[in-house]
């Protein structure tokens, strides 16, 4: 359902161009929970950010169900977006709103009425453990709690794919455990097609069904996590 094919970028510089990407071809089949691990520096956040639309790519395309993401115009990209839900390394939850605001956020952007907006986020709140918490600010809760609003915010305008960003980086192994256990619960439940990009091989190994090897901008091994890398 995700076909990404020849995707370049390169961000041009005063002194010399950085070539990120250096020609992605990648498949992710419909309900997959699909890794890309890599060392720093080898191009996993550009991928993501071309994914998600954030970057524009040099070259390439990313076709989505048959829809080609790289040559849509202003509007078509707006609707687009909504396809693809993120979640962050960092969380990027806005300190100022409530827990409930910030998952309301994309639904207030999206111009839902008030309504559907107190039901969504009451289930999305339901959904990732925090429905006690909808009123409280993020200062005032956990790493992992703040990634659970993460998740809700992302999942607020019913994606068709998550997109994870280091997300779990910074959390304690068991946050980190209790977190990947959410997001194997959504692509269950939800059928939610997972991409997520890790330097670490153990989130790999504990949800993903398939992983690539990014190294220096290219691919160089794509299969199952269970060929790749023997399971412990
Ligand atoms: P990773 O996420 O795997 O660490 P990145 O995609 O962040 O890799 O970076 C890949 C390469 O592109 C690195 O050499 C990095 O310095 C460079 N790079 C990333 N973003 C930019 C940017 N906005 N401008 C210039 N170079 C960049
Ligand atoms: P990470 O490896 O976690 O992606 P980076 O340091 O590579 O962290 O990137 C952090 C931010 O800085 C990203 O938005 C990236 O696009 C930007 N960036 C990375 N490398 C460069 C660079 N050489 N020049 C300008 N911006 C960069």
């Amino acid at each position: 359902m995700i076909e990404i094919k020849n995707l370049k970028k390169v961000y041009s510089g005063e002194e010399k161009d950085v070539e990120a990407l250096k020609g992605i071809d990648l498949k992710v089949e419909h309900g997959e929970i699909f890794g890309l691990i890599g060392p720093s520096g080898a191009g996993k956040s550009s991928f993501i950010r071309c994914l998600n639309l954030l970057e524009e790519p040099t070259a390439g395309q990313i076709i989505v169900d048959g829809q080609d993401l790289t040559a849509l115009n202003t509007k078509e990209l707006r609707e687009a977006r909504k396809e693809l839900g993120m979640i962050f390394q960092n969380f990027n939850l806005l300190n100022s709103r409530t827990v409930a605001d910030n998952v309301a956020f994309p639904l207030e952007i999206a111009d839902a009425n008030k309504e559907e907006i107190n039901d969504k986020v009451s289930e999305l709140l339901e959904l990732v453990g925090l429905a006690d918490k909808a009123d409280s600010y993020p200062s005032q809760l956990s790493g992992g709690q703040q990634q659970r609003v993460g998740i809700a915010r992302a999942l607020a305008n019913d994606p068709k794919v998550l997109l994870c960003d280091e997300a779990t980086s910074s959390l304690d192994p068991e946050t980190t455990h209790s977190i990947l256990d959410l997001l194997r619960d959504i692509n269950e439940k939800l059928g939610i097609t997972i991409v997520l990009i890790t330097h670490e091989m153990e989130v790999i190994k504990e949800i993903c069904t398939k992983v690539a090897v990014l190294e220096a901008g290219k691919v160089v091994e794509v299969g199952d996590v269970i060929d790749i890398f023997t399971k412990p």
